[in-house]
């Protein structure tokens, strides 16, 4: 089979892994010369899986140097209290640790790699549009604009995979873009010098602060590099001038967090205005959507790499197994099965109080802690897991409770 894919991010950079290694032909189109920056830095342990599984073991990740993650710190911002996750109390079977990654190079890395496994790469490589088939006997054509050396103009092929991310080509093409459920959130964020350790953390945890305004990450990736961002009401940055001063004037919200960056601000701050939106369909006739092209609700818990990765590589096996007319139910219920978690658990950390009594509190169920845990992980099928049964009933509730209001 002739695969398009477009975008080289996580998302496609791992499908192509996957398809190149079963023999298909597959085309990767990607807009932007890599390395070039990206936010998204901490991975999760589950992603090992999954890069294991395409022929990147961690030793790779070692040997590039990227800093082990043992596990996700919490702080509630002026409360003094803090809480730690460690990845190896998860549950058995759930991989113990993981790594944060510069995200410059860890995509080139994986791009690099879907390379050296056959795939074919066009870039700097636009696509622009694609014509979608109509009925079972046609194939859809990528319309492609771009200075990549004999970049073809159009391309026809047996599936296209969708993975522009933000950028969510097909999914706007098709109108299936919606703020249906939108936190209403915004980020501003950079890269800033060495910080010292959060009260209970240790070298490699990502750290979390929780505060009445939103919340604030701190990543280390090497040594004198660390990852810090603000995750705010939209308004506040929307309206909060340039990057540099929505950060400065939002930090003091942080109190712990402010006197551990001691005056730095990131060079350069960036922001993201609208972090959540919703993709009303992933899967249609020889085409389906993977990653952030296929929608994204928030990186409260770093779930994005993953999400995006783990539906390249379940894809990219599906369509191995079964052909382009394959039955990709499967797939799409497992994604959204993902996603849905995801977003649930999302909610559960933007719903007042719950969750502080849940991380914070000084005594725990066991099985919740531990379910907590594996789900940080990214682990969202346990059947052992109490926490996410809880979720799951909670979800189930909130979906009942939509069908009784329509
Ligand atoms: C503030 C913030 C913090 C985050 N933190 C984390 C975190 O800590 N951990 C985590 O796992 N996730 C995090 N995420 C989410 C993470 O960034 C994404 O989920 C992840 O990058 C999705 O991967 P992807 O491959 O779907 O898309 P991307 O990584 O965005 O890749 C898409 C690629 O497609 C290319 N492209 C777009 N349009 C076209 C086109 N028309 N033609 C050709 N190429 C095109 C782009 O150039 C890009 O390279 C965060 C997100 C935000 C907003």
């Amino acid at each position: 089979m002739r695969i398009g894919i477009i975008g080289g991010g996580p998302g496609g950079a791992v499908a192509a892994a996957t398809l190149a290694r079963s023999g298909h032909e597959v085309h990767i189109f990607e807009n932007e010369v890599f390395p070039r920056f990206h936010i998204g830095e901490s991975l999760l342990p589950c992603n090992m899986t999954v890069y294991e599984a395409i022929g990147l073991p961690s030793e790779q990740f070692t040997a590039h140097h990227y800093q082990p993650k043992h596990a996700a710190h919490f702080e509630l911002s002026g409360s003094g209290r803090c809480c730690r996750f460690p990845f190896s109390d998860g549950l058995p079977g759930d991989p113990p640790s993981i790594f944060q990654v510069e995200r410059s190079k860890f995509d080139h890395m994986l791009l690099k790699h879907a390379v050296a496994q056959g795939a074919l790469l066009h870039c700097p490589s636009k696509v622009t549009s694609v014509d979608l088939p109509s009925d079972d006997k046609s194939l859809p054509v990528l319309h492609i604009e771009g200075a990549a050396a004999g970049a073809p103009g159009q391309m026809q092929v047996d599936f296209v995979i969708d993975a522009s991310g933000r950028e969510t080509l097909l999914a706007r093409q098709l109108g299936l873009v919606d703020r249906d459920g939108d936190l209403m959130r915004a980020a501003v964020y950079g890269h800033v010098a060495e910080l010292p350790l959060a009260p209970g953390a240790e070298r490699g945890d990502i750290s979390i602060s929780k505060s009445a305004a939103g919340w604030a990450w701190a990543i280390p990736l090497e040594q004198r590099k660390w990852s810090v961002g603000l995750v705010l009401k939209r308004e506040v940055v929307v309206k909060g001038g340039t990057a540099h001063d929505i950060f400065a004037n939002n930090i003091p919200f942080f109190p712990e967090f402010k006197a551990r960056l001691a005056g730095q601000v990131p060079e350069p701050a960036r922001t993201t205005p609208n972090i959540s939106y919703r993709v009303r369909q992933r899967l249609g006739r020889r085409w389906a959507l993977i990653g952030d092209a296929g929608g994204f609700a928030d990186p409260i818990f770093s779930s994005g790499v993953l999400l995006a990765t783990r539906s390249g590589w379940k894809l990219g096996k599906a369509l191995s197994a079964g052909g382009a007319l394959a039955n990709l139910e499967e797939w799409k219920i497992g994604t959204d099965h993902d996603l849905a978690t995801f977003i649930s658990f999302i909610k559960l950390w933007y719903d007042g109080h719950f969750i502080e009594n849940l991380f914070f509190a000084d005594v725990r169920d066991p099985g919740i802690y531990q379910g907590i845990i594996s789900l940080l992980a990214g682990n969202t099928t346990s059947l052992e897991n109490k926490f996410l049964a809880m979720l799951n009933r909670r979800m189930l509730a909130q979906k009942n409770k939509t069908l009784i209001m329509n």
